[in-house]
């Protein structure tokens, strides 16, 4: 680790070549640094622009140990990185931020919603099952219907089965693989909120206006934001935010997703310790977006305003859909933002844009 702040000039490293990490590194330099990603895959959208790229499987030694030698901190694009990547580079000198505690929470259902709750950020009720016994049980205890999710490595809705009564519990066990998950009682919200937050070296903490997300197939179909919120709500999103961000002495930008119930409670369904796609939208409704945000604050600098200057729609370009760039460029309230993906599946995250409106 070098001293803080970093200075432009050195050189941040990224794990993860996706959409998120070229978006990152754009940021990173726009603010002068350099950057070298380490990715599995050549050509991957954030290689190329990057000043480096390091072709290896996230564990892999070797690639680390370049990624090393090179980066005076490394911040992730995903939360899956394995467990082991982190503590070898922090063995070769080089912090992760944020830390291995942010991981080790957000990597594991269980672990995440009983930290939350000993955090003061409420969520549903929930319980971990190893067994198809365990399952069912659970779903008595919850009420059905309850919906399982593998404790590990489940996005996009994957991973995840409704339970509708406790003796079906044993069958969508072994759908799921037969892996540990947790059980959820629904939440019967009336509205899908986030926020997306930061915290400095230093701290100290700056909070974005919520927004509200709109999901189809388990996938982010469009953002709005600022969401239409009292000043409670937002208050309570903000407190939060920031019992989360404490409990866990981050540093980085996080995305908290939420359940508005009808009652005015908000409740966590989940975090992630990175950059967010519910928080595109401060790329052109914020004076610092969220990318320059968690550049600022794994360098060491000052956070910067989070405050709205423009209401901002969000829409994401699945697959084909980015083929209509030209209609989107010829939208003057549109801002085109792409990923570079060769491929198009269907389903992929290829781009999105942010519509821009008065505030
Ligand atoms: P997740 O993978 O946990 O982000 O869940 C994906 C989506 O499933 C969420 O955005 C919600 O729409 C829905 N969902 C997740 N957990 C619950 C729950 N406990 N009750 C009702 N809906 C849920």
């Amino acid at each position: 680790m070098s001293q803080l702040p970093l200075a432009p000039g050195e050189t941040i490293g990224i794990l993860g070549g996706g959409q998120l990490g070229r978006m990152l590194a754009a940021a990173a330099n726009e603010l002068g640094f350099d950057v070298v990603i380490l990715d599995p895959e050549p050509d991957a959208p954030a290689g190329r622009v990057a000043a480096h790229t390091i072709v290896a499987d996230y564990d892999d030694p070797q690639g680390l140990q370049a990624l090393a030698a090179m980066a005076d901190v490394v911040t992730f694009e995903f939360e899956n990185v394995p467990a082991t990547a982190v503590a070898q580079l922090a063995g070769m000198g080089v912090e992760v931020a944020p830390g291995p505690l942010a991981l080790r929470v957000a990597q594991d259902r269980f672990e995440e919603k009983t930290f939350l709750n000993a955090h003061g950020a409420p969520t549903v009720a929930f319980a971990p099952a190893d067994t198809p016994e365990e399952a069912a049980a659970a779903v008595e205890r919850l009420g059905a219907p309850a919906l399982m999710k593998t404790r590990r490595e489940g996005y996009d809705g994957k991973g995840q089965r409704w339970v509708e009564h406790a003796h079906a519990a044993a069958a969508a066990f072994a759908a799921l693989g037969g892996a540990p998950v947790i059980l959820e009682a629904a939440a019967e919200f009336v509205r899908e909120l986030s926020v997306i937050a930061a915290r400095g070296r230093d701290g100290a903490i700056a909070v974005y206006p919520l927004a509200e997300n709109h999901h189809e197939s388990g996938i982010l179909r469009r953002s709005i934001a600022p969401a239409q919120a009292s000043p409670a709500l937002a208050e309570q999103a903000e407190r939060i935010a920031a019992r989360i961000l404490g409990g866990l002495e981050y540093v980085g930008v996080i995305g908290v997703e939420l359940f508005e119930m009808a009652d005015g409670r908000l409740l966590v369904n989940e975090i992630a310790p990175r950059v967010h796609n519910t928080g595109h939208w401060t790329q052109d409704g914020c004076e610092v977006d969220q990318f320059e945000q968690h550049v600022r604050a794994i360098a060491g600098w000052p956070l910067g305003p989070t405050h709205a200057i423009a209401r901002v729609e969000m829409l994401n370009l699945l697959g084909e859909e980015a083929g209509d760039w030209a209609r989107y460029a010829a939208e003057p309230e549109t801002r085109l933002h792409l990923y570079g993906k060769r491929e198009a599946k269907p389903g992929r995250k290829m781009g999105h844009v942010n519509r821009v409106k008065g505030l």
